[in-house]
């Protein structure tokens, strides 16, 4: 990068930065959050009384990638009547050694493209190698990422999926017809009785996802929750399943986990970080027939990094503004 301030808009993080960047960029911040060498800092969240947004940061240092700064952004649930995407992210990159501003990134496209590689990071390394049946729960903006990332983990046969708005599915099933894989619409009971690996990335309050529904075996990435009181999987599945997460301190607090927590059904110490498999300190899964949950809060170690990556490739692309400071 260049001494001066690069400015990258969403238009070219579209253009420079693809998902194998996002997997790869996920994956060693994980594994360095988890060795001690990278910190998320508390997060800030507030309704600030106009617009009904909700308005906040999340920040950190990484100290292996060198990446400090914050993603700042929220959501302003007015915006779709104007023509603008309701969650609104702009990440800010600064230099470790001097505290100066580097680079200003978009990050609405990055934070889909960072949640999709956090979920792919951990089918990866914990679904089974021989996962044929893709289950999809959840219809939204997240989630034709979601499936375009985990197609490429394994030589996934068909995407099965439910939606509480069944009118959303037709979006997915194009990605799906896009990727060359058979796509039906399904009742959640049968979703969870067929699916080798279950994404779920809904807005859900509540649990979507019973215990005895789901296939011995089965991985499920469960990447709605990430707000108190946001709920997905029953928290009877978390007590028998293994877990994993980004970050505990979040699952335990705002993430999947925090049900199973309270009612006392899990402690802390019952969730891996995700980080600890990637380096190789935690096997992962044990068994074929052991169910894996992967619960991903998002931290913002994942927007700093691919934040830096989408700043380095347009820099070197030519496609960046750069402005001297
Ligand atoms: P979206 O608004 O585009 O889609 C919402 C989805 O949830 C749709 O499938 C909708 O039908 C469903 N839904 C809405 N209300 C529901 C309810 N009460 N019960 C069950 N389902 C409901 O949202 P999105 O951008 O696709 O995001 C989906 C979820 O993922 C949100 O909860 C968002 O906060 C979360 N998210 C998580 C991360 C992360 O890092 N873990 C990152 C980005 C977004």
């Amino acid at each position: 990068m260049t001494n001066g301030l690069v400015i990258v808009s969403e238009e070219v993080c579209q253009q420079v930065v693809g998902r194998g960047d996002a997997f790869t960029a996920v994956e060693q911040v994980f594994a360095a959050m988890a060795r001690g060498d990278a910190y998320n800092f508390p997060v800030i969240r507030e309704a600030i009384g106009h617009a009904d947004a909700l308005y906040g940061f999340k920040s950190g240092f990484d100290r292996a990638g060198l990446a400090l700064g914050l993603k700042s952004g929220g959501y302003w649930p007015g915006n779709a009547d104007k023509g603008l995407t309701n969650h609104q992210s702009t990440v800010c990159l600064f230099d470790p050694d001097s505290g100066r501003l580097k680079a200003l990134v978009g990050g609405n496209y990055l934070t889909a493209l960072r949640t999709a590689a956090a979920s792919s990071v951990s089918i990866a390394h914990l679904a089974r190698r021989d996962a044929k049946v893709l289950g999809m729960v959840g219809a939204g903006h997240q989630s034709t990422f979601q499936l375009r990332a985990a197609a490429e983990q394994r030589a996934f046969e068909k995407v099965i999926a439910w939606n509480p708005h069944p009118e959303m599915l037709p979006k997915l099933g194009a990605v799906a017809a896009e990727l060359g894989l058979p796509f039906q619409a399904v009742e959640r009971e049968a979703l969870g009785a067929e699916a080798d690996v279950i994404i779920t990335i809904t807005s859900a309050f509540e649990p979507l996802l019973m215990a005895d529904w789901i296939k011995p075996g089965a991985h499920i990435a469960c990447m709605g929750t990430d707000t108190v009181g946001k709920q997905e999987l029953d928290p009877a599945l978390l007590a028998t399943a293994s877990l994993f997460t980004d970050e505990v301190a979040q699952s335990v607090n705002l993430g999947e986990a925090q049900h199973a927590i309270k009612s006392g059904l899990i402690v802390d110490a019952d969730i891996t970080p995700i980080g600890e498999v990637i380096n190789g300190a935690h096997p992962g899964r044990r068994s074929a027939d052991e169910i894996t949950i992967f619960d991903g809060t998002g931290v913002g170690l994942q927007d700093l990094a691919i934040a830096s990556v989408a700043a380095d490739l347009a820099a070197k692309r030519g496609a960046a503004t750069l402005v001297a400071l």
